[in-house]
């Protein structure tokens, strides 16, 4: 069983899915990255690999679970993901898909960013999806669903890990912490806990914090612009800081160019994809007075 509270329900009736010999041979598991898919996932994979599976999950004792545990279990394959999944990759699989088991069980492959397959992948990965072989399981996974071909959506059986913005999960944060837990940390990562606590563990929270401080205070008297610009170069995620500084300034406050903030973040997170070698010092000035004169 996880130790993933949110994902307890979920995995238990996977499980018994799995006991019964009725989990359907493509899932596509999808939430927001952080949520914990690959964890359920991989979990999932071992208990269907496992030769003595228990009524929650893998023994972790068995010869499946011990090549499992080791990353070397022939009848298990990941697909990487780097910036594309490509028409190669998918034939591959297809290919494994095909072959017999080694070890005489099922075969499973996990397929982590979904969105990243090329359409001629994704289509190669059609046929695979409508013939799958006898005990052949495809764990596929993605934070952007929408991005998947509407059929490759629609051969598959869809487990949705919703964001987590709930008190319990703010206690398992706090305890998994050994530092105070930001209220907002948990909706700023958009409900996805493992990403809050990875921002915790690497001490990126006291960083934030402090920037968005400085933003409402530029915001407030509309003094020291370059030192702002400044600390905002030396953080690695302005696109997830920005956002959330503009969702915040949207909710909690009625100003009339309000909404305005929005396509102007828009325009600022396009170029930063598409232009390269762009200044993103004055890229980023350039936003902050905007921001400056559309909320003044
Ligand atoms: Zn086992």
């Amino acid at each position: 069983m996880t130790e993933l509270p949110w994902l307890a329900e979920t995995c238990a009736q996977l499980a018994k899915l799995v006991n019964t010999q009725q989990l359907h041979h493509a899932l596509l598991i999808s939430g927001p990255a952080g949520v914990g898919k690959n964890i359920l996932a991989e979990q999932l994979a071992n208990h269907l690999m496992c030769q003595q599976p228990t009524a929650t999950g893998h023994c972790g004792q068995c010869k499946s679970c011990l090549l499992v545990k080791s990353g070397h279990h022939p009848d298990l394959q990941r697909v990487i993901a780097e910036n594309s999944i490509g028409v190669d990759q998918i034939r591959d699989i297809s290919q494994f898909m095909q072959s017999a088991p080694q070890q005489g069980g099922a075969r499973v492959v996990l397929l982590p960013h979904a969105e990243k397959m090329t359409e001629s992948a994704g289509n190669a990965l059609l046929k695979t999806l409508e013939e799958p072989g006898d005990r052949c399981f495809l764990l596929l996974q993605t934070a952007h669903e929408d991005l998947l071909l509407p059929t490759i959506r629609s051969r598959c059986q869809r487990w949705v890990v919703s964001p987590q913005l709930n008190q319990h999960t703010q206690r398992w944060l706090q305890v998994q912490s050994s530092q105070m837990v930001p209220d907002y940390l948990l909706d700023y990562c958009g409900g996805a806990p493992l990403k809050a606590l990875a921002l915790i563990q690497n001490g990126q929270v006291q960083q934030i914090d402090t920037l968005l401080q400085a933003l409402s205070q530029y915001f407030t008297d509309g003094r020291d612009l370059v030192s702002l610009v400044k600390k905002l170069e030396g953080h690695d995620d302005n696109v997830a800081l920005l956002s959330w500084f503009v969702r915040q300034q949207c909710f909690l406050h009625n100003h009339p160019n309000q909404v305005a903030l929005l396509p102007r973040f828009a325009q600022w997170c396009r170029d930063e994809q598409l232009i390269l070698g762009q200044n993103k010092n004055l890229a980023l000035t350039t936003l902050m007075l905007d921001f400056y004169k559309l909320l003044h």
